[in-house]
């Protein structure tokens, strides 16, 4: 996809918008929030811009996991209190996405962050074994009609 002249994300990749970044090679750059919901709160967004995950290189994808798995590791190493680790991600507005150029949030957490996650999170669905065995079926076809 051809890179957006307004994404903030794709300027802070190729240096033309300051970030603190952390981490970059040729697929993936990681760099600290500006606004973040704990300190050390990092994203890790891919090199070519992509709207969100559906749109996005499954092998850029498969980067952006491996590198949150190490960022998490050097966080626990780091002088920065963290007792656990949430990874985020949102696609579309309904699902919380501003910034339309795929990212994964890297949250260290510390019991005593202040940050909780939505209260809806926490309260679940009762779906039926036949209900839960209907939608499987439906996403197995939809798997399977994938190119
Ligand atoms: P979303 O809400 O799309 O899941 O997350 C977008 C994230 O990008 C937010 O956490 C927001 O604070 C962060 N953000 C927005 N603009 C900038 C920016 O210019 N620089 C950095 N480093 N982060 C940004
Ligand atoms: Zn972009």
């Amino acid at each position: 996809m051809q890179e957006p002249t307004d994404c903030i994300f794709c300027a802070i990749v190729a240096g033309r918008a300051p970030a603190a970044i952390v981490y970059r090679d040729e697929h993936v750059t990681a760099f600290l929030d500006l606004f973040p919901v704990v300190p050390g709160h990092l994203l890790i967004v891919p090199n070519r811009h992509a709207k969100g995950l559906t749109e996005l290189d499954a092998d850029a994808a498969a980067r952006m996991v491996a590198v949150a798995q190490r960022l998490a590791a050097a966080v626990r190493r780091s002088p920065m209190p963290c007792e656990g680790i949430n990874l985020f991600m949102a696609e579309g507005p309904v699902a919380g996405q501003t910034v339309f150029h795929c990212h994964l949030h890297v949250l260290p957490r510390h019991g005593s962050d202040g940050f909780h996650l939505g209260g809806s999170f926490l309260e679940r669905l009762n779906p039926g074994r036949d209900d839960l065995d209907t939608l499987a079926a439906s996403l197995r076809s939809a798997l399977a009609a994938l190119e």
